[in-house]
């Protein structure tokens, strides 16, 4: 027995099977000091013990063991002119974590705190986060600690075109196929597919995803995200019988994911009445105004402390400080990881949370989970509520490996299905394992057997 049932009857996960502890143990020594990827394990196998009661093949093929060291980490050195001519360098990663499902598939994170460690837990959620749309796709993340903010247009080209000029050779539509993730929107994955493009005289579409509508992208893409998780959110509302209609929501973050996320919950009827960026955050009782979000993150790239000052009366910023101290009946995290501590969650649970949906990867700290759990909020991880991203990514392989391009309808309504089929078998997963209710262990386990499966398959590679 890896848990204990909580006061309403919900199995709560306290501790690692005796069984996984060792894999962990070891896991920890070998990556020392990777503190968002030993995060990011634990939770997984904290999931696994009733996995390996259930079939122990997965113990004796050593795939938990497998599936905790990348196939591949690429580092390497990204130097590059700003406008006044001075020379900078930076650091590039790659981690090809797993392609038991197909091409390495996952994001590049541009943001001065990324390092190998935290490009690895990426890696590893996004393996089972691919598992979970049943597309044909394996996980990797990568990225640079390059900081984008006060970056000219031109310097921003310079560094993608340097970090290309490296990153190629690791790259191809059957290999590893990137897209976006913090600091690299749109604009990046032109710069970086053009910089693709050259060096290897191939127009190869699906290398990259993420692209834009004149070149190769999906409709829908740059929304998938943030619509996919708000869908995830309504999935699990309405096996309690509710909607968003009427609902107080609080969107962390306002970038690509928060943004879409706020026009998804908006048109369910929800009332979003804050956003934020790193800066600090505003409220707005009257409901956010979504298209002056728009305008002063998509178009002036501005901090979110302007929007008090445009809107007006009834809008208020607040530098620093914690979001969540705004009370809401539904969060949707967009911003980073581990933006929810324990405190955070306390008053959000006090003020009266009913759901919570990931749109960022691992928002949410270890304790701020077991608060969520313990409390009966529906709690939707990341590596199944934000997947909508990537699978949409994945339907934009499709279309470039058809030479075809789809209506946003068709693919709005491809989205949706894959979306409401991983919140059934989030579900489905967590009642056959004894723990109905429980998203986080049904994703980690749903994820984790579709891959070891794969795996055994595969022999020992
Ligand atoms: P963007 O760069 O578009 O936006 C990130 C937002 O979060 C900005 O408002 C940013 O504020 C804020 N933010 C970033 N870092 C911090 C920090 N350390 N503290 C406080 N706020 C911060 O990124 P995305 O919207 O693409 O990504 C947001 C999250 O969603 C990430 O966790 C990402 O991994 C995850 N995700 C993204 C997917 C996608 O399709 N884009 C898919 C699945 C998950 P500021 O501008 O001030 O830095």
């Amino acid at each position: 027995m890896n848990g204990e049932f909580d006061e309403r009857g919900s199995l709560r996960v306290v501790s690692i099977d005796d069984k996984l502890q060792p894999i962990l143990t070891e896991v920890l020594r070998r990556n020392a000091g990777e503190a968002e990827f030993h995060q990011a394990v634990r939770e997984v196998l904290e999931s696994l013990g009733r996995v390996i009661a259930k079939h122990p093949h997965y113990l004796d093929q050593a795939l938990i063991e497998r599936i905790c060291e990348p196939e591949r980490q690429i580092i390497f050195r990204v130097p590059w002119h700003d406008d006044k001519g001075q020379i900078h360098i930076n650091r590039g990663f790659r981690v090809q974590f797993n392609s038991a499902l197909g091409p390495y598939k996952g994001g590049l994170r541009f943001h001065p705190s990324v390092n190998v460690g935290i490009i690895k837990f990426l890696g590893f959620e996004q393996t089972f986060k691919n598992a979970l749309t049943s597309l044909p796709i394996g996980g990797g993340k990568g990225g640079s600690d390059f900081d984008p903010k006060g970056r000219s247009e031109t310097e921003i080209m310079r560094f993608c075109q340097s970090f290309m000029t490296e990153l190629f050779r690791h790259l191809g539509e059957y290999t590893d196929v990137p897209a976006g993730d913090i600091g690299v929107g749109g604009r990046e994955i032109g710069f970086m597919f053009g910089q693709y493009k050259r060096l290897t005289n191939r127009y190869e579409a699906g290398v990259l995803t993420g692209k834009g509508l004149a070149y190769g992208g999906s409709r829908a893409r740059k929304e998938a995200t943030g619509y996919g998780n708000t869908w995830f959110v309504e999935s699990m509302l309405a096996t309690r019988g509710t909607t968003f209609e009427g609902k107080r929501v609080v969107v962390s973050g306002s970038g690509n994911v928060a943004i879409y996320t706020m026009e998804k919950v908006m048109d369910l009827g929800g009332k979003v009445i804050a956003c934020s960026d790193s800066g600090g955050y505003v409220v707005d009782e009257n409901g956010i105004d979504l298209g002056l979000v728009k305008e002063i993150k998509e178009v002036r790239r501005a901090r979110i402390s302007e929007y008090a000052r445009l809107r007006g009366t009834g809008a208020h910023y607040i530098a620093g400080g914690s979001i969540w101290d705004v009370p809401c009946e539904v969060a949707m995290p967009s911003a980073t990881q581990n933006e929810i501590t324990g405190k955070d969650a306390r008053t959000l649970v006090k003020n009266g949370l009913v759901a919570l949906g990931e749109g960022a990867n691992m928002p949410s700290t270890p304790d701020a989970i077991q608060i969520f759990r313990s409390a009966g909020v529906l709690f939707a991880p990341g590596k199944a509520a934000n997947a909508g991203g990537v699978a949409t990514s994945a339907l934009e392989m499709q279309q470039n490996a058809s030479r075809d391009s789809w209506t946003s309808e068709q693919t709005q309504t491809r989205l949706a299905g894959i979306m409401r089929s991983i919140h059934d078998t989030c579900a489905a997963t967590a009642e056959e394992y004894g723990a109905p209710g429980d998203y986080v262990l049904g994703a980690n386990i749903a994820g984790f057997v579709k891959v070891a499966e794969a795996m055994n398959a595969l022999g020992v590679i």
